[in-house]
C-alpha cells in the first residue's frame, strides 16, 4: 500500500492528479449540496476506468476524454443521484465502454437517464489500468451506493458516503442512518489510507475522518434524544431549530431529511415511538 501526498501532485486546468495514476476532474455544478462540484475520477494508465462521470456538461465530458484518452474500459457509478451519473450515457455512446452500477431505487431522487449495463457485487474486483478496484456496497446515503477501493494505494473513492468539508444528506426511506453508520463501521475496519470523495479535496487520513463523521452523527443523534426526552413527545419541525442550532437556517430545509433519518433510526432501536407526525420518547 502506498500513501501519497495529494498536495505534492499537480493541478492543471481544473484537472488534478491525486495519485500515481488517478486524476480528479471537477464538474461545473457547484451548489450548497455539491460543494465545489461533483468529482469525476479517471483511474489507471492505458485502459482506464472512469468513476462518476458527473453531470452532462459538454466541457466537463470533454475534459474526461482528454484525460482518459481513447482507452476508457469501464464507467463506474457510485450511485445514481443526478449530480453523479448523467454523464455515463454520453461517455458510453462516445467510447463504447460499459456502465457499471447497482440498480436505482424508485424514490424520485434519481437520475432518470441512469441505465447501467452491468451490476456490481460486494467484494468484486475490477481491473483498472494495471491496478485493482474493489467494490464495497455502502448503503446509507442511497441504497444502491457503492465505494471503490484502489487496493494498491489504499485510496477509497467514497462517492457521497463521505464528502470533504460538508455533511452528507440522508433522505429516507431509501436513505438510512442506521445503514449509513453500519457502512462507516465496515469501512473503518478496512485497510484504508486516504479518501477520494465525490465532492471536495482528497482527505489524507481515512481513519481520522471516519471517526470524526461517526462522532458528528452520534452527537446530532444525542441532540435529538435530548430534545425529545425533555419534551416527552414532539414533531420533528418542533425540534429542528434546536437539534440543528449550529447549522445556518437556510440549510434547515435539507437538514430535515437527515433529522427524519435520525428519528427513524431511534424508532428502529425502540427508543422512540412514532404517533402520526409526533415522536414520543420511550427511553433508553
Ligand atoms: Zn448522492
Amino acid at each position: 500500500m502506498t500513501n501519497f501526498d495529494p498536495q505534492a501532485l499537480p493541478v492543471t486546468g481544473g484537472i488534478q492528479q491525486v495519485g500515481v495514476a488517478v486524476w480528479r476532474i471537477v464538474a461545473p455544478n457547484p451548489s450548497a449540496l455539491t460543494g465545489p462540484g461533483t468529482n469525476t475520477y479517471v483511474v489507471g494508465a492505458g485502459r482506464t476506468v472512469v468513476i462518476d462521470p458527473g453531470c452532462e456538461d459538454p466541457g466537463h465530458l470533454a475534459r474526461i476524454l482528454e484525460v482518459a484518452g481513447s482507452g476508457i474500459d469501464r464507467i463506474l457509478c457510485t450511485h445514481s443521484h443526478p449530480d453523479h451519473s448523467p454523464g455515463a450515457a454520453w461517455l458510453r455512446e462516445r467510447t463504447g465502454a460499459m456502465v457499471f452500477g447497482l440498480p436505482a431505487p424508485d424514490d424520485g431522487h434519481q437520475d432518470p437517464t441512469y441505465r447501467p449495463d452491468c451490476g456490481l457485487d460486494d467484494g468484486q474486483r475490477i481491473a483498472a489500468g494495471g491496478m485493482t478496484l474493489q467494490v464495497i456496497h455502502t448503503p446509507g446515503h442511497a441504497s444502491n451506493h457503492v465505494c471503490f477501493l484502489l487496493e494498491e494505494a489504499g485510496l477509497l473513492f467514497t462517492g457521497d458516503h463521505l464528502m470533504c468539508g460538508t455533511t452528507v444528506i440522508i433522505i429516507p426511506p431509501d436513505g438510512s442512518m442506521r445503514l449509513y453508520l453500519e457502512s462507516l463501521a465496515r469501512l473503518r475496519a478496512m485497510p484504508l489510507a486516504s479518501l477520494a470523495p465525490g465532492h471536495g479535496a482528497v482527505i489524507p487520513d481515512a481513519a481520522q475522518e471516519i471517526d470524526r463523521v461517526v462522532r458528528h452523527r452520534l452527537a446530532r443523534e444525542d441532540k435529538l434524544v435530548r430534545a425529545l426526552g425533555s419534551r416527552g413527545a414532539a414533531t420533528l419541525e418542533d425540534v429542528l431549530p434546536e437539534v440543528y442550532d449550529d447549522v445556518p437556517s437556510f440549510l434547515h430545509r435539507y437538514a430535515r431529511y437527515s433529522l427524519l433519518a435520525h428519528a427513524i433510526k431511534l424508532v428502529e432501536e425502540g427508543r422512540v415511538q412514532p404517533e402520526g407526525e409526533v415522536y414520543r420518547w420511550r427511553g433508553d
